[in-house]
């Protein structure tokens, strides 16, 4: 019945084998197959008692069972190694009155297989448990076979028994997921298990978050088939801390990092899709409002760096406060600000700029000191079908341009002209550093004292002697020159320049002092001492000849500043003029508290007292006048063009004029041979323009 060898056949495919037992435990049936499983034919077997024929049965596990079923009736199944042959057999016991009847199979392949398996598991398991990341076993069903401490600790599993073995993998996995994610999971795990056997597919990876109902973690699954399995082992590594900083990143690109504010490039996106937006709707457009602080960087200068940012994250905070909702504010770089708004017309934008510009009236606060600050603010409404976000930025930035040009705290609506203006000043700026310098020319105009009418001095005015557009006024470049810093170079430039000049003069026997303008950069740069003394040591000039005039705005963004610098340059003999008196708004206590020598009158104020008839005008001119007086101030009127002007500046007092009435400016050439005209004349220039015989550059 059975191969000599001691080699068995396959015999798991046998039906059951069969045979029963009475209750003294005699063998009273057995079948075919029990005849082939047992290796005994039923001859031996039939009539005798099983524990003698199967003497290794005594006292086993079946021997118990058997027992068992016989007393209390009950079925028992329970797998059993038959030691003789060393297999397992699944044996099935039932009562069978007076005895028992025993089902059994060989099991033995499929019994070591599983046995087998579960050494595996327990393997992988030793494996697994030495990954740091949450690991997985997932068979073939999805079901996880097994999992690492660190599966179980980092998915802080619900009390469910989600995620334990046995349980649905996705299940676990796919706790606090979006949607999307636990589909793209469980797609990736079916296709690595239902890749045909034999093949290695591709590992699946997915990155995805989780949220615990107090934090959210990202996560990156990776999963692999086990070769040679249909089971696939699913790593899951805690990403948060590098998606974090990626975040961070990201975000750092896109915002302001100083007030949190969405950067330029963000704001142009936005602009984008609000232009894009509103062509599509047909409705209002987008407008954009491009705000700047006025003298903020005077205030950086002088507070210093710390309250400046406190001061524009404070104003980034209340401008933000100010909008609708879905209107934007971004932070455009150093002291700008710029504000989208939405479906807005020009009349809409307008009252917004005014609002944005009431959130200045209060001042700011800063480290205990409290800091008045006001903006100009250039607004530029798209045109219907409008979709360049540059284009408009750069029209709100030309607006804003203009605004600031008509002084501090004012409101512009863009208009093509600026366009053009924006243009004119991009290629100042960039001309102006590359070449320009050369091509400066200074003309220079006389000063004259009104009781002898003698030429005193000069006033040093730049002009550009540009390639293509010939000779250009000081006030089409000087603005952008300041805004670049390039005025800095200029002037020092222009201080060697006209010491040389009025040095040259003096040694030709015409002793005139020499005016130079100076901007209020050149306090903030700190350089103004130093380029002064060099340009004096240079040429040679007597320090009392030379003149620096600043206009009182200037000065009044940082006095103590001013203070400082016109103190070592008045000691060092160097005079100073306060120009354009009467157009800004300093007090006269401040301005008089400076080391100062002359106070230039704006024509301004001229033309205003010309107006008030009856002689009340002078009466305002005489007064200033004779303030200067007291205080040994001399006083200059500026922008005399007729015979009225100048009996009107008599009448109040000033000690000099400078005007059309009495010179043109003029090329630093015909100075001295026009000097000498007014000489041969009489010397008296003022009685010459009285009596309408002016003098004119003899060239
Ligand atoms: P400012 O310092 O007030 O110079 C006087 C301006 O008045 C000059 O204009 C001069 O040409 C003009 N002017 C003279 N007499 C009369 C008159 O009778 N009537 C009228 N209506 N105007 C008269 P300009 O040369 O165009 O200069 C304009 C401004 O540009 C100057 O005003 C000054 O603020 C600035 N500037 C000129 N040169 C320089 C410079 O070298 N450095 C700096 N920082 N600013 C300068
Ligand atoms: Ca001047
Ligand atoms: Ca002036």
């Amino acid at each position: 019945m059975h191969a000599d060898d001691g080699s068995r056949p396959d015999l798991s495919t046998v039906p059951d084998a069969v045979f029963r037992l009475d209750s003294e435990g005699r063998i009273t049936y057995v079948n075919a197959a029990a005849e082939l499983l047992l290796e005994r034919r039923t001859e031996e077997l039939l009539g005798r008692r099983a524990r003698d024929c199967f003497p290794t049965a005594v006292n086993s596990i079946a021997e118990e069972r058997y027992r068992q079923v016989i007393e209390d009736g009950r079925a028992r199944e329970f797998e059993y190694l038959y030691e003789p042959q060393d297999r397992w057999y699944e044996v099935r016991v039932f009562a069978d009155p007076p005895g028992i009847s025993v089902f059994f199979r060989d099991v033995d392949n499929r019994h070591r297989a599983q046995a087998e398996r579960e050494a595996e598991v327990r393997r992988l398991t030793s494996v697994l448990e030495a990954l740091p990341s949450a690991t997985v076993l997932v068979d073939a069903d999805q079901r996880i076979l097994t999992g690492n401490r660190a599966w179980a600790s980092t998915l802080a599993l619900p009390a469910r028994a989600i995620g334990v073995p046995g349980s649905d993998y996705l299940a676990a996995v796919g706790t606090g997921l979006a949607p999307s994610d636990s589909a793209a999971i469980a797609t990736g795990i079916r296709r690595l298990l239902d890749a045909p056997d034999g093949t290695v597919p591709a590992p699946f990876d997915h990155e995805y978050p989780r949220s615990t109902p107090t934090t959210t973690g990202w996560f990156r699954l990776q999963a692999s088939r086990v070769e040679l399995s249909r089971r696939v082992v699913v790593t899951h590594t805690d990403i948060t801390e590098r998606v974090r900083s990626e975040q961070a990143l990201a975000w750092r690109a896109r915002h302001d990092e100083l007030t949190g504010l969405p950067n330029r490039s963000t704001l142009l996106d936005l602009t984008a899709a609000a232009l894009a937006a509103g062509t599509d709707e047909g409705g209002a457009g987008a407008a954009l409002l491009v705000l700047d602080l006025d003298g903020f960087q005077t205030i950086n200068d002088s507070l210093g760096h710390g309250i400046g940012d406190q001061l524009l994250r404070q104003v980034g905070h209340r401008l933000a406060a100010t909008l609708r909702p879905g209107d934007a504010v971004g932070r455009l770089g150093s002291d700008q600000f710029v504000v989208l708004a939405h479906e807005c017309d020009g009349a809409e934008a307008a009252a917004l700029a005014f609002r944005l510009q009431g959130t200045f009236t209060r001042p700011f606060p800063a480290s205990g000191i409290s800091v008045p600050l006001s903006a100009s603010v250039g607004v530029a409404v798209a045109q219907p079908g409008a979709r360049d976000p540059h284009q408009l930025l750069s029209d709100a930035d030309a607006a804003m341009f203009a605004a600031k040009s008509m002084g501090r705290d004012r409101v512009r609506l863009f208009t093509p002209g600026l366009r053009e203006a924006a243009r004119w000043r991009l290629e100042v700026a960039t001309r102006l550093r590359d070449e320009a310098i050369d091509q400066l020319v200074v003309h220079y105009q006389p000063v004259v004292r009104l009781d002898t009418g003698a030429v005193e001095g000069v006033e040093a005015l730049v002009r550009w002697q540009h390639p293509e557009r010939g000779l250009l006024p000081p006030d089409t470049f000087l603005s952008v020159a300041e805004e670049t810093g390039q005025i800095i170079p200029i002037t020092r430039w222009l201080l060697r320049e006209t010491s040389r000049r009025a040095a040259e003069w003096a040694a030709q026997g015409l002793p005139l002092s020499m005016s130079v303008n100076v901007s209020a950069r050149h306090f903030s740069a700190e350089t103004l001492v130093r380029d002064v003394r060099l340009a004096l040591r240079d040429s040679g000039l007597a320090p009392d000849r030379l003149v620096l005039e600043l206009t009182e705005t200037s000065i009044a963004e940082d006095p103590t500043r001013a203070e400082d610098q016109l103190t070592v340059l008045r000691s060092s003999g160097v005079r100073v003029a306060i120009d354009d008196f009467g157009t800004g708004w300093s007090s006269l206590a401040q301005l008089f508290a400076l080391p100062i020598g002359t106070l230039k009158i704006d024509r301004s104020l001229l033309v205003a007292a010309e107006r008030v008839t009856g002689g009340e005008g002078g009466a305002v001119l005489a007064a200033i006048v004779a303030l200067t007086r007291t205080l040994g101030i001399r006083s200059v009127a500026e922008g005399v063009e007729t015979v009225e002007h100048l009996r009107m500046v008599r009448r109040a007092g000033c000690d000099l004029v400078q005007g059309w009435l009495l010179g043109h400016p003029m090329p630093g050439e015909d100075i001295p041979a026009w000097v000498r005209q007014v000489e041969e004349a009489g010397g008296d220039l003022c009685a010459l323009a009285v009596a309408g015989t002016p003098v004119h550059a003899a060239r």
